[in-house]
C-alpha cells in the first residue's frame, strides 16, 4: 500500500488530510511538528510526504533539508503545504527540492491530483534509476576500469560463446594464454600509481596492435592479462610462435615522465578441454604454467602440463596430516558474529573452521579447505562442522534469543554429496534446531552442475525452511539476475568490495549498486570483512542489512562467542 506522511502542526488540518487520504485507500501517518516528522520519515520511509511550511521546532524547509541530506530519504517526493503563497516562498521550497506546493485552503481534488502526479513521476524516476544502476553495475562488473578491457567475468561469457559456436567437440581446442607484467607491484611502490597505470596502458596498446577480432584480450588481475583464442587446427605450434611474438612486442622500453623502463613479461598457456573442462580451471592451469615460465627467467613461456602441477611440499605434508587431524580432534569451529546494521545487535554467527595443528599452530581454512576438497576429506569434515554448529546454535537460541541464526559454509564438493539433504535433516532433528535458524552459505561454484539440478536441490533445502545465502558475491561469473532464478534469500558482498570502500569511488559505486539491486530482488544484504567504522558507516547509509568483520569481532571459539552474547555487545557508529 502507498504510504503517505502528513507533517502539520494545526490539528484540524492534519486530521482532515489523514481522513481524506485513508478514504482514498492510502496508508497515512502524521506528525505534529517538524522534528517528529523527520523521525517518522526515517522510520517509515513513506512514498510521499506532505509537509506544512510554518511549524514550531523545525519548519518545513528544515525538514526538507534534513531529509534530502540522508540517503534513505533523499528521493521521497515532498509536497509543501502553506497558507502563504508568495512567490518567494514558492521559490525557496522548490530550490530546496520540493516537488510541488499546495496553498491552504485547498480542495480535495487539488490534493489528490498533486499526490497522483508526484507518485507517478516517482515511479518513472525509479524505473529509470533502476535501469541505470543495472547498466552501471554490468559495466563495473564486466569491464576493467583503467583499460576498459573485459575482465575475467566478461571473458567467461565470451568463452561460453566460443564453445557454443564450435559444435564438433572432437576438433575443438581453445587455447587460453595468460601474460604477466612482471614486477608491476614493485614499480607501483617505487615509481607510483601513475607510472604503473602508464605501463598497463602501454602493454594493452601493444597487445591490441597484435591481436585480431578472433582473439579476446581481458585484464584478469592487476598485473595479468588473458587472451582467448578461437579454435585452432594446430594450436601448439601456433601458440609457440605466437608467444615469441608477444614477448618481443611487450618487451620493449616504455617511456615514463622522466625515465625509461623495460617491461618484462611471462606467458603461460593451457587448452580447453584438454587441460580443464571449464574456463576457470583452464585459466588457473594457464596461470600455473605462467609460474613455471617465470622460474625460467624473464620473457619466457610455458604450456601447462600435468607434471608441473604446482603442489608445494607444504601442501603435500598438510594433505598427509589432515587425515589424522579429524580423529585427533584438531579441528575447531570458530564463530564470527553477524550484526544488524540498524540496531547494532548480534543477530547470528558464521561458523568458520580452524585447524589447530599441534606443530604449525592455527592453519587457515583458505589453505586446507581446497586440499580437503581435492581429497574428499571435506565430506566428513563438513559433517562435523555442521553438527557442531547446529548444536551450538540450538544452545544459544534457547539461552539468548530464539531467532539466533547460524550460517554454515557448504563447499561445492559437499553440495554434490547425494546425501547432503538427508544429512541436514538428520542433524536438524538430532540438535532440535529449527530450520529457520539455519543459513547455508553457498558460492557460485555449485553451478558447475547443471542449472536444473542445482535449482532442484536448493528448492528442497528451501522447503525445509532453511535460509540460503550466495557467498562471495561479485567474485564469480554469474550475474545477479541469473542467480536470482535460484531461491536465495541472502546475498553476501565479498570482502574485496568492502576493502576499498573508504577511499575508492568505484568500490563505493559497486557496493551501492549491489545493495540496491539485491534489495530490488528481495534479498537481504550482508557485507563481510568490515574492518573499520567508515566502511560500516557507508554500508549502513546505503541500507545494507547486516555486516560481519574485525571491526566488531574476529571469528572466535564458542566460549568467547558466548561472552559476546552475554555482554550484549553492540556496534555503535559515531555520526
Ligand atoms: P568466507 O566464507 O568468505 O569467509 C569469510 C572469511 O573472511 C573468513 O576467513 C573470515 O575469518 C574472514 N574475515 C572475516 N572478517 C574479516 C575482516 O574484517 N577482515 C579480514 N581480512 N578477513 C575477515 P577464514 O575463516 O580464513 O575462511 C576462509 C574461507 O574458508 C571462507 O571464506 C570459506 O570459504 C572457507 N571456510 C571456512 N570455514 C569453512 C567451513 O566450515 N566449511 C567450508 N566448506 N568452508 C569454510
Ligand atoms: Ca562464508
Ligand atoms: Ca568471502
Amino acid at each position: 500500500m502507498v504510504k503517505i506522511l502528513v507533517i502539520e502542526d494545526e490539528k484540524h488540518v492534519r486530521a482532515n488530510l489523514v481522513e481524506l487520504l485513508l478514504a482514498e485507500g492510502y496508508e497515512a501517518f502524521d506528525a505534529e511538528n517538524g522534528r517528529f516528522g523527520v523521525e517518522k520519515a526515517k522510520q517509515e520511509l513513506p512514498d510521499l510526504i506532505i509537509c506544512d511550511v510554518m511549524m514550531p521546532e523545525l519548519d518545513g524547509y528544515g525538514v526538507l533539508t534534513t531529509l534530502r541530506n540522508d540517503a534513505t530519504t533523499d528521493t521521497i517526493p515532498f509536497l509543501f503545504l502553506t497558507a502563504r503563497a508568495s512567490k518567494a516562498d514558492f521559490r525557496q521550497g522548490m530550490s530546496l527540492g520540493a516537488e510541488d506546493y499546495l496553498t491552504k485552503p485547498f480542495t480535495r481534488i487539488e490534493v489528490l491530483d498533486a499526490i497522483r502526479t508526484q507518485l507517478s513521476k516517482q515511479q518513472t524516476r525509479k524505473q529509470k534509476y533502476q535501469a541505470e544502476i543495472k547498466e552501471e553495475m554490468d559495466r563495473l562488473l564486466l569491464f576493467d576500469n583503467l583499460t576498459g578491457l573485459p575482465n575475467s567475468r566478461q571473458m567467461y561469457s565470451r568463452f561460453r560463446d566460443a564453445v557454443a559456436n564450435l559444435i564438433d567437440l572432437d576438433l575443438l581446442s581453445l587455447p587460453v594464454l595468460v601474460l604477466s607484467i612482471e614486477r608491476l607491484n614493485e614499480i607501483n611502490s617505487s615509481l607510483g600509481q601513475e607510472a604503473s597505470d602508464t605501463i598497463v596502458r602501454t602493454v594493452v596498446e601493444r597487445l591490441n596492435d597484435l591481436l585480431d577480432q578472433n582473439q579476446t584480450l581481458a585484464r584478469v588481475d592487476n598485473d595479468k592479462f588473458a587472451v582467448l583464442f578461437s579454435s585452432l587446427p594446430q594450436p601448439k605450434d601456433f601458440m609457440e610462435e605466437f608467444s615469441t611474438i608477444i614477448a618481443e612486442t611487450v618487451f620493449k622500453p616504455c617511456q615514463l615522465k622522466d625515465q625509461e623502463v623495460y617491461i618484462n613479461t611471462n606467458i603461460g598457456f593451457a587448452f580447453y578441454p584438454e587441460d580443464g573442462d571449464d574456463f576457470d580451471i583452464v585459466l588457473r592451469r594457464a596461470e600455473e604454467a605462467l609460474l613455471e615460465a617465470r622460474k625460467l627467467g624473464a620473457n619466457r613461456s610455458q604450456f601447462y602440463s600435468p607434471f608441473i602441477h604446482n603442489k608445494s611440499i607444504e601442501s603435500l605434508k598438510l594433505e598427509a596430516s589432515m587425515h589424522r587431524a579429524l580423529e585427533r580432534n584438531e579441528f575447531e569451529v570458530y564463530f564470527q558474529p553477524q550484526i544488524n546494521l540498524k540496531t547494532g545487535k548480534i543477530v547470528g554467527a558464521e561458523a568458520l573452521i580452524r585447524w589447530l595443528h599441534p606443530e604449525e599452530g592455527i592453519i587457515s581454512p583458505a589453505k586446507f579447505i581446497p586440499i580437503a576438497e581435492d581429497t574428499g576429506l571435506i565430506i566428513p569434515l563438513g559433517d562435523y562442522i555442521f553438527r557442531v554448529s547446529c548444536l551450538k546454535a540450538k544452545e544459544w537460541c534457547d539461552k539468548y534469543f530464539s531467532d539466533f541464526r547460524i550460517a554454515v559454509n557448504i563447499s561445492a564438493r559437499q553440495f554434490s554429496d547425494p546425501l547432503l539433504s538427508q544429512k541436514i535433516r538428520d542433524t536438524l532433528e538430532e540438535s532440535s534446531l529449527n530450520p529457520h535458524n539455519l543459513e547455508l552459505e553457498l558460492t557460485e561454484s555449485i553451478l558447475v552442475k547443471d542449472f536444473s539440478t542445482v535449482s532442484r536441490i536448493l528448492s528442497e533445502l528451501k522447503m525445509l525452511g532453511i535460509e540460503l545465502a550466495i557467498d562471495d558475491f561479485g567474485t564469480g561469473y554469474s550475474s545477479l539476475s541469473y542467480l536470482r532464478q535460484l531461491p536465495f534469500d541472502i546475498l553476501k558482498i565479498d570482502r574485496s568490495f568492502v576493502i576499498h570502500l573508504s577511499q575508492d569511488l568505484e568500490a563505493q559505486s559497486i557496493a551501492k549498486s549491489i545493495i540496491q539491486l539485491g534489495h530490488n530482488l528481495g534479498l537481504k544484504i550482508v557485507a563481510e570483512g568490515v574492518e573499520n567504522e567508515s566502511e560500516a558507516r557507508f554500508l549502513s547509509q546505503q541500507n545494507c542489512d547486516e555486516m560481519q568483520g574485525y571491526l566488531f569481532s574476529r571469528p572466535v571459539p564458542a566460549a568467547d562467542f558466548e561472552v559476546l552474547l552475554q555482554s550484549e555487545k553492540t556496534l555503535v557508529l559515531s555520526e
